[in-house]
């Protein structure tokens, strides 16, 4: 490094995965607020990890995410060093440990059929099925190559209360690669006992926007990051060095103007490359959400125009190239009316923020609801009260409504829902008092589509010196996508290994190797 220029890193996203870089950078990197650019093409900060809204207009959360103390090592690690919004004194860590030692997820009502709920202390396997499941979580991954779910499995078994729970709080299809379902069997094999009750399940506070981003944001313009919003990075231009290739130029669209920025050899790129909430798009009571395509936006078209340049840049279309196996519809439901709550906490004997999930089995969306612990926003007045929602299969038509899924209005949506719902629900979730937002998303599981090795970019890509790949797209061994720690576990990665820094990156969690888990795991499934 020249002694009159210090080192800048250039970071492309503003997900999690690039503030956790961010943060890594300063905390254990040394490196200084200023020399650090975020770039982002969007408006706003957080990525996937959004909340957004108001009590007239309605809430919106694409998302609602579940953590584990176990396999959130890294995740856990970045928030301990963020102080929370509310008390400078207390880590964002902190603050979710307190919250759920007063919260804790204990699901009575995780399945419903035919307006009931399922008898669910009984994981409903064959021997056929835990003998399958057995070889998936045993079978290499080159040998499972492109397969997928359902092809290692009986078609009984899609209908087991294993997968049912399974698959609805994972957001599994049968037609998902079978590499990522064992990832998930082994990293999460210690909640096959609390599977029913989703026990094992840590919520934040609030919505992840006002829990997570917002103080991590808070933290890094305290260090005087630089936030570039509204700026597409478009393309990277490599020189060969004598470290190997390096990034020498990042081409941007900046508001209506391109820009280019000039890196140096020993400056830093983050890429985040492709994103599972790209594309997506708001619906309302009276129009329902739209699909959107790969082109809207940078993310699938960086990545497929870098993988053009590099054998080792991975193979997006193997992920952004399959919309209907990809997409699914969420919903969030804002409403003035207290009376929904008191009639789901009464019939499912959870307290909002409790339940985790309830699924009605026989909705032909296979729709699932989750009433969070109110207020889910810092905004939210006290009269106003937000659950959230999703549907599996977005193409299917309703029970109730007879439409798609897909088709369907936020009106159209509490009709079928109303439809599913043990109790008389016209009163209480009534067009009147009620505000849903669809929100379709044709990427959400395109994490999840089968893929060989060599699809996913490693996080330092072979003969690159000063390029890192991080989020749900990059490959690092034996853990698992659509969670918020694979993005922060890659940016760590890609922090200590671009700066040669000598620290360990959080150990993955393995239940398999501890006989206890293990014994526990068996025990849920043979029950
Ligand atoms: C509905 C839903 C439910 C979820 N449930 C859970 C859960 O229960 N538990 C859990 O752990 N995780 C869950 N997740 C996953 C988690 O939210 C994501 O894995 C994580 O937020 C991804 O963060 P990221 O920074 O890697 O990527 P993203 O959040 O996708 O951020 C990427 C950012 O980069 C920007 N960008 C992309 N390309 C460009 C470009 N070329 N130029 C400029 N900007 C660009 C995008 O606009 C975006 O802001 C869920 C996600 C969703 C959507």
């Amino acid at each position: 490094m020249t002694q009159d220029r210090r080192r800048k890193a250039y970071l492309v996203g503003g997900g999690i995965a690039s503030f956790a870089a961010a943060v890594y950078l300063i905390r254990d990197g040394g490196m200084a607020g200023e020399d650090i650019f975020v770039l982002e093409e969007s408006k706003v900060l957080g990525g996937s990890l959004d909340g957004a809204g108001n009590a007239d207009q309605g809430y919106v959360i694409r998302g609602g995410r579940m953590l584990t103390y176990e396999a959130y090592s890294c995740t856990f690690d970045l928030l301990a060093s963020i102080p929370s919004l509310s008390d400078p004194d207390t880590s964002v860590s902190d603050e979710i440990h307190v919250f759920n030692e007063e919260h804790r997820s204990h699901a009575q009502a995780r399945l419903m059929r035919n307006r009931e709920k399922v008898d669910v202390s009984t994981l409903s396997l064959t021997n056929r099925d835990r003998l399958d499941m057995v070889k998936l979580m045993l079978a290499s991954e080159e040998t499972l190559g492109r397969t997928r779910i359902e092809d290692h499995f009986a078609p009984e078994f899609f209908k087991t209360n294993f997968w049912l729970m399974w698959c609805t709080t994972f957001a599994f299809q049968p037609w998902h690669g079978a590499v990522e379902c064992k990832r998930y069997m082994l990293r999460f094999i210690q909640e096959f006992p609390r599977l029913a009750t989703l026990g094992g399940v840590k919520r934040t506070p609030y919505n992840q926007y006002d829990s997570i981003v917002a103080p991590v944001t808070r933290w890094l313009k305290a260090r005087d990051v630089r936030f570039e919003l509204d700026t597409r990075v478009t393309d990277l231009d490599f020189v060969h060095g004598a470290k190997g290739q390096a990034v020498e130029r990042i081409h941007c669209i900046s508001g209506d103007k391109t820009a280019e920025i000039i890196v140096k050899p020993d400056d830093l790129v983050f890429v985040t490359n492709g994103s599972m909430t790209a594309g997506s798009r708001l619906g309302s009571m009276t129009v329902p959400a739209t699909l959107g395509s790969a082109a809207d936006g940078g993310a699938w078209t960086l990545w497929e125009t870098l993988a053009q340049k590099h054998p080792d840049f991975g193979n997006p279309h193997a992920f952004y190239g399959n919309v209907a196996e990809s997409k699914w519809l969420s919903f969030t439901v804002t409403l003035r009316d207290p009376a929904f709550f008191a009639a789901m906490e009464a019939f499912s004997g959870n307290k909002a923020g409790t339940g985790a999930l309830v699924t009605f089995t026989d909705s032909n969306w296979l729709m699932s609801v989750v009433l969070a612990h109110q207020p889910h926003f810092i905004n939210q007045p006290s009269d106003s009260f937000v659950f959230w929602g999703y549907g599996l299969f977005p193409e299917e038509k309703g029970n109730f409504v007879g439409k798609k899924m897909a088709d369907c209005t936020g009106a159209d949506i509490l009709a079928e829902l109303r439809g599913h719902l043990p109790f008389d629900a016209q009163a209480s979730l009534n067009d009147a008092t009620s505000n849903c937002i669809p929100c379709m998303m044709p990427f959400i599981t395109a994490e999840f589509m089968p893929r060989v090795a060599g699809d996913r970019p490693p996080v330092r890509p072979t003969g690159t010196s000063n390029l890192a790949f991080i989020g749900q797209f990059c490959e690092m061994e034996d853990d698992v996508v659509f969670t918020v720690e694979y993005s922060v576990r890659s940016a760590q990665t890609a922090v200590y290994s671009l700066l040669n820094l000598d620290r360990p990156v959080p150990a993955l969690y393995k239940g398999q190797h501890d006989p206890r888990v293990l014994l526990a795991a068996f025990e849920a499934m043979m029950r």
